[in-house]
């Protein structure tokens, strides 16, 4: 049995990898921040020295919306430079032969080329809505790929498109996208009230379902080396998404958009060639896992995170 441990075990993605490694028979530790504060070297270190992992998928993160990050990229470049950096190298004393990393496609540019493809992460900067969390995204792809080349630590990292799914912050101002229409849609079926949407609608997201990341993400463990693009190459509109999770929730009101709102990138497309290549589709269709999730929120709407 090989030793496996998943930082961020208790986040939208750590659930559902633990759950996928247990559903495949492989036995995990998963940490959270209660066991381990991995901006901290030494607590890093010493948790990594007591599980001596083989495999590692870093999943822990500072993960903010586009509102969330507004006013402190500051503060989300040191928190993940800092759970990145710990992270590798407690890995790397630990003896750990390979890393997994959660990374994000807030690391490409706008001035990259659609579909976004794998070999074009460092033309140009990053969208400055998300500046400071890209560039601790980009930094510990640099530091994976240092360590590979003199310690031969192998590493796959996932350049990572939106995920949803049970289990995510509902957070209607700092969250992502789906958590916080789906926490909005929701109430409003119920008491009425008009549904207000930040931005224009134009921007158009590839949304992955947490699920079938999960799944990615064993894939990746077991056959790939380097960056590869983890989405679902469907790209839709925000307002087709809108719309969509509206008639999911049974809400029968119109939508008001908030122009004042930013927009983000507008389009993120990603070439999904080398994914499809490991025999990875989505199982999950995009109106299946909105409805999966919002009959997991509805029975967990008092708990949920925010
Ligand atoms: P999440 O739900 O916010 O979970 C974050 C996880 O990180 C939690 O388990 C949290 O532990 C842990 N954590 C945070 N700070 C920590 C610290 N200082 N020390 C130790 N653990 C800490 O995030 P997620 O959405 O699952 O994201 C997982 C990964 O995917 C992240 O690397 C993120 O950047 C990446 N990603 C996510 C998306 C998305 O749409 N969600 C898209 C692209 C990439 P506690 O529960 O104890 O706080």
């Amino acid at each position: 049995m090989k030793r496996v441990l998943v930082t961020g075990a208790t986040g939208l993605v750590g659930r559902a990898l633990m759950a996928e490694l247990q559903a495949a028979g492989e036995e995990a530790v998963g940490l959270s921040s209660a066991d381990a504060d991995l901006t901290d070297a030494e607590a890093s270190r010493a948790i990594f020295a007591r599980h001596r992992p083989e495999i590692v998928f870093h999943l822990a993160a500072h993960v903010r919306g586009i509102m969330g990050n507004a006013g402190v990229h500051g503060q989300a470049y040191l928190d993940n430079i800092r759970i990145n950096t710990n992270t590798i190298e407690a890995a790397r004393l630990a003896g750990a032969r390979k890393i997994v990393a959660m990374g994000s496609a807030a690391i490409y540019s706008d001035l990259a080329p659609l579909p976004m493809r794998e070999a074009d992460i460092w033309s140009g900067p990053p969208h400055p809505s998300e500046i400071g969390y890209a560039h601790a995204k980009r930094a510990m792809l640099a530091q994976l790929e240092a360590y590979r080349d003199q310690w031969g630590l192998d590493y796959a990292y996932a350049v990572s498109t939106n995920l949803f799914g049970p289990h995510d912050r509902f957070d209607e101002r700092h969250g992502h996208v789906i958590p916080s229409l789906i926490s909005k849609f929701h109430r409003a079926a119920r008491t009425g009230e008009t549904v207000v949407i930040w931005g224009t609608g134009t921007p158009r997201r590839d949304f992955l379902y947490v699920k079938d990341a999960a799944r990615a993400l064993r894939l990746l463990a077991d056959r790939f080396t380097g960056p590869i693009n983890l989405a679902s190459g469907r790209a839709v509109s925000i307002r087709e998404t809108a719309t969509l999770i509206g008639e999911i929730c049974g809400y029968r009101g119109t939508l008001a958009w908030d122009a004042g709102k930013p927009d983000g990138q507008l389009a993120r497309d990603y070439d999904t060639t080398h994914l499809a290549a490991l025999g990875f589709e989505p199982s999950y269709r995009l109106g299946e896992a909105l409805a999966e999730t919002l009959r997991w929120f509805a029975a967990h709407e008092a708990g949920a995170r925010r």
